[in-house]
């Protein structure tokens, strides 16, 4: 039988596991972080039929709990299915719900300026050109959760701006409960999408083991991403994080081995995407499951200035430009 999982959308705790015909109780409490005295500290009441794949919620408290902006009404039970969102109090505290088959617990979420630009970070701009980069559209993958809710993050650094973009149904080509999938701005490669998940967890670093089935999770969409692109058959991806990212909230990296972009400007763009600094998304599980941490080697920032090097054949190049030219001959 799936196990129900109650998801904060904020990522303001870990998920809460609603199991099988249990009334499980929420509200203001160390539980759900909410301290809001309007919020009773038994404002809902939630019942998961994980066979039938759906939860009864009770309101209990008396201000409004409501699923998708309807009010529960107090003493009333309603149905919340999956791609719900249920707001605990006054249109505040944002849930969704997750069914996972898997019962080993490997699964789904377990108990769970002009101020500089990302890109000037990197010492370079978008350009014009950038936006010839071949990129899909959205893709016609289905889209089952409902419009994202900012977080309460601030969102004003350069290094924020994937929280903002995560947020922005123009860059979104994939959501479910659990993941956005968006466009890399400043794409390095024909395809390159980052897979974020919801919860805020700002890098490789804070990940342990009970994100293990986050993580596989991400790796499933990123897997999902590449079959449904056109060029699936023509090209070559890799999945993986950057062992130091610039940007904050973790994302795994999703990109086609072209590199015909003309965002790729820098020996630091293609030695973070060709050496040991671009670690693998199968390796972080690995580490997650065996350490119950992701460990990045000491000095793995000096990978960054290798020399030049195919990532295809063993010839090496003096610069980008005739990096670039080489790269013709492997992707003409
Ligand atoms: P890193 O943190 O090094 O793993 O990579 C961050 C990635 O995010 C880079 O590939 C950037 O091109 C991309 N990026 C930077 N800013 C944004 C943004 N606001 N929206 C989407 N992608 C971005
Ligand atoms: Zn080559």
């Amino acid at each position: 039988m799936p196990i129900c999982w109650l998801l904060s959308v904020e990522g303001n705790h870990k998920p809460i596991r609603l199991p099988h015909l249990q009334t499980v109780v929420l509200g203001r409490g160390p539980e759900t972080t909410i301290k809001d005295k309007k919020c009773s500290r038994q404002q809902v009441e939630l019942q998961a039929e994980c066979n039938k794949g759906y939860v009864k919620v009770k309101q209990l408290g008396l201000n409004p709990t409501s699923i998708d902006s309807v009010a529960v009404g107090k003493g009333n039970v309603v149905k919340m299915k999956p791609g719900q969102q249920l707001r605990i109090v006054n249109r505040l505290y944002q849930y969704t719900l997750e069914f996972k088959e898997d019962p080993s617990g490997l699964h789904g979420a377990t108990k769970k300026q002009r101020q500089p630009t990302s890109e000037d970070k990197d010492s370079h701009t978008e350009s014009q050109s950038m936006k010839a980069a071949k990129q899909t559209d959205r893709v016609s993958v289905p889209v089952s959760h409902r419009e994202a809710t900012k977080t309460s993050e601030h969102v004003g650094h350069w290094n924020q701006g994937l929280k903002a973009s995560m947020q922005d149904p123009q860059m979104q080509v994939y959501k479910d409960d659990v993941v956005v999938v968006i466009k890399d701005k400043y794409p390095k490669a024909r395809y390159h999408w980052l897979v974020l998940p919801w919860q805020t967890i700002s890098s490789l670093k804070a990940l342990r083991d009970e994100h293990c089935g986050l993580v596989k999770h991400m790796q499933r969409v990123a897997d999902q991403m590449i079959q449904q692109c056109p060029d699936v058959n023509l090209l070559r991806f890799r999945k993986g994080y950057h062992a130091i990212p610039s940007m904050s909230h973790v994302h795994l990296h999703v990109i086609s081995q072209d590199f015909d972009s003309p965002c790729l400007k820098t020996k630091k763009h293609w030695n973070s995407f060709t050496t040991g600094y671009f670690i693998e998304s199968h390796d972080i599980i690995q580490m997650l499951e065996t350490n119950g941490e992701v460990t990045v080697k000491e000095g793995i920032i000096e990978l960054l200035k290798q020399r030049l090097s195919c990532h295809m054949c063993p010839t090496e190049l003096a610069t980008i430009p005739s990096l670039k030219e080489h790269l013709k001959s492997h992707f003409p």
